[in-house]
């Protein structure tokens, strides 16, 4: 028997209409469903679009759909896409179980011409039910690809193929309601995420940057990120910042270019991987920023030290 699975509406385009989209007014069934059979009810769990989602609503969201898969439910998260990244993975974090949990939206707002919400929230149905995707941790479905929360991007503001995971390719495709995937991501340990109030931000390298903004952040930041060039580079001055900001906050570094890693010992000039690797920067080159951000937010939330913290990120450096 095919698993039963529950519905999410967390807001977003697919659950838009209008000239100007805007939510509409009974969400995501009013809205983009179409021809779809939806085979059980719609929760409602917001109406916004993501940039508006606030960091209670997005913990609320991501518990409900880990307790509604821990019941063993398919569960498909409908969602706005501009940050269905951070979404996506901040269920992922909280998650160990075996159900699908996949999430989709739309880039065609419902009333738009070629509405791609109804063909997305299809497929991500078929994936939610079927048994392939069962053990394979939280999904982007978009469409037609499947991709993994960890390594999934928004690639273009517009396009309806708007996701892609740079580094890795699709983890699988859904097509005819078949899901085939090509690889089996190794699974993380779930994380309790108490909070997800910490605050981190994102600081980034580039030509001449001397790290000065870390200076004026690091006092009012619980963490932070740094995107590093190429394969985890600085200039000296940058790196002597974050050594300070270091010593009372968590730095977590990723690589600038979108199939990222961090080395560690090619070269030997100051501010080259050594040194940043030697300042105590817990490296995590193969995420985003955004990604490596949301996760030292759970990290925070849930109250772990920096060698958890360090274990968390550790798949990532590769
Ligand atoms: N463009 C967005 C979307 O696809 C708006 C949002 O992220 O809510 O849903």
């Amino acid at each position: 028997m095919p698993r039963p699975v529950r519905i999410l509406d967390a807001g977003g385009t697919i659950a838009m209409s209008g000239p100007l989209a805007r939510p509409a007014a009974g969400g995501l069934e009013t809205a983009a469903i179409g021809e779809v059979p939806l085979a059980g009810p719609v929760e409602i769990l917001a109406r916004t679009s993501s940039v508006q989602l606030e960091r209670d609503q997005a913990l609320t969201i991501a518990r409900r759909a880990c307790e509604l898969a821990a019941a063993g439910d398919g569960v498909v998260v409908t969602c706005g896409t501009d940050l269905m990244e951070e979404l996506a993975l901040l269920c992922d974090l909280l998650y160990a179980g075996q159900a699908p949990i996949v999430l989709t939206g739309a880039m065609r707002s419902a009333s738009a011409p070629g509405a791609d919400g109804p063909a997305n929230l299809r497929d991500a149905l078929a994936v939610a039910r079927s048994a392939e995707a069962a053990g394979v941790g939280v999904l982007v479905c978009f469409a037609g690809e499947l991709h993994a929360a960890r390594a999934v991007r928004k690639v273009d503001s517009t396009s309806p193929t708007g996701f892609g995971s740079p580094g890795s390719g699709p983890l699988g495709y859904v097509a005819e309601e078949r899901v085939s995937l090509v690889a089996r991501p190794e699974r993380r340990p779930a994380i309790e995420v108490e909070r997800l109030d910490a605050r981190v931000e994102v600081v980034r390298v580039g030509l001449a940057a001397d790290g000065r903004v870390v200076d004026l952040v690091a006092d009012a930041v619980d963490g932070l990120v740094v995107v590093l060039a190429g394969a985890g580079h600085l200039a000296p001055a940058y790196l002597r910042a974050l050594e300070r900001a270091r010593r009372r906050i968590p730095v977590v570094a990723v690589a600038r270019p979108q199939r990222g890693s961090i080395l560690r010992s090619t070269y030997g000039f100051e501010g080259a991987e050594g040194d940043v690797r030697a300042a105590g920067i817990v490296c995590a080159g193969a995420l985003s920023a955004d990604a490596a951000r949301i996760t030292l937010m759970a990290c925070l939330g849930a109250g772990l030290d920096a060698d958890a913290v360090a274990r968390v990120f550790a798949a990532d450096d590769r």
